[in-house]
């Protein structure tokens, strides 16, 4: 992959990420319906080559075991979280990618430290995890709404007047734990206007396909708008890290807002640069052995290799063998074999 899209795509986000150390004021600062100049037309096209590029990037990141990527995603209702996570993984392989969404703690959470229900949902090394809500919830409807900290039963020093400092500087120092670790900490708030969000409860009150996405509690939670801008607002100036920056994604065009989530999403995997796991002297010998055995089961007048024989020979000799001509498909990394190393299927639990 040559530079020059990576160039690109980081410029298309700068404007979006929030510079580490701003005091930022969202409706000052960020605008819902910015749209970089672009038509949904040209964004289409967009999409499509950011999803091929995330799809190539993950298969890499499976086939390698240093690294993970968390995506944080956070909104108020109807901000287009699910959509935008559907659009964007749209091309990517299921089995290496892991959504949790987060609600009301239950009991069981509410009895451990506030960290515990995210640490149990983090990615493995080669797996992208997805939140739909986070950690960011702490410092949000919990700070919205207070009686959800009296819930968490907390010991007296640990909710004083500088809780809000407090959790800052907490999740501040696990991202930089788990930044540290190998796992990059990607962060997007897609930034929903009010009157957008007002046209959207509308059209899921219109359409009776839509009823199911639409709760009372949605236009209770509106009435709270500005405390959870000013909440917001807080929460990025003191949570946008150099390790662990906040991205601004405008909401109000959707289609915009997925352009932007898989650009982000794409410069934190280019920036990785996975690699394939290179193939040991020991491995490639096991493979060359593996060929022969088999070209000797070779019927008669079928050819030793098929595969070789219908598609190019091995181009280096090495017995890698080559891409198929599909790029493999979705079986990629995981299909083992290619690469000489077992994949580790065997050590994956299910997913929830
Ligand atoms: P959708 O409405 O699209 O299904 P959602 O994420 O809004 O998705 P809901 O079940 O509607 O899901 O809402 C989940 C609720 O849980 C939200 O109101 C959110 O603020 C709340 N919530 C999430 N985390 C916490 C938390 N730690 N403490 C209290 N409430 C929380
Ligand atoms: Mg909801």
């Amino acid at each position: 992959m040559s530079d020059e899209p990576a160039a690109r795509i980081a410029e298309f986000i700068e404007p979006l990420r929030v510079a580490p150390g701003t005091r930022v004021d969202l409706g000052r600062d960020f605008d819902p319906g910015y749209r970089a100049g672009l038509r949904k037309r040209e964004a289409e096209e967009l999409l499509r080559t950011g999803v091929a590029l995330l799809a190539e990037y993950q298969q890499r990141l499976a086939a390698q075991d240093t690294y993970g990527v968390l995506l944080c995603l956070q909104a108020l209702d109807a901000g287009g979280k699910d959509g935008t996570i559907r659009h964007v993984m749209s091309g990517v392989n299921p089995q290496g990618v892991r959504v949790s969404s987060f609600k009301v703690p239950s009991d069981e959470e509410l009895a451990h430290d506030y960290l515990w229900r995210y640490t149990r949902r983090l990615p493995e090394r080669g797996e992208i995890a997805i939140f739909n809500r986070s950690h960011y919830e702490e410092v949000l409807v919990v700070r919205v709404h207070p009686e959800n900290l009296v819930r968490q039963k907390l010991p007296g020093e640990a909710r004083g007047p500088d809780v809000w400092e407090r959790r800052y500087r907490e999740i501040n120092e696990w991202e930089r734990h788990l930044t540290d670790s190998g796992f990059k900490v990607v962060k997007i708030f897609l930034n929903l206007s009010k009157e957008e969000q007002r046209t959207r409860f509308l059209k899921r009150i219109d359409l009776p396909e839509k009823n199911w996405k639409f709760s009372a509690a949605d236009v209770r939670e509106r009435r709270h708008w500005d405390e959870y801008q000013r909440a917001f607002s807080a929460m990025l100036s003191a949570t946008s890290t150099a390790w662990a920056p906040w991205y601004v994604v405008p909401a109000d065009r959707k289609w915009f807002a997925r352009i932007c989530t898989a650009a982000v999403l794409a410069h934190t995997l280019m920036d990785i640069d996975p690699r394939y796991p290179e193939v040991s002297e020991e491995a490639r010998r096991d493979l060359l052995a593996a060929r022969r055995e088999l070209e000797r089961e070779a019927p008669s007048g079928a050819p030793a290799d098929p595969y070789a024989a219908r598609h190019v020979r091995a181009r280096d000799g090495r017995g890698a063998g080559p891409e198929p001509p599909d790029g493999g498909g979705h079986g990629g990394p995981a299909e083992g074999g290619k690469h000489g190393r077992p994949r580790r299927h065997g050590k994956r639990r299910g997913r929830g």
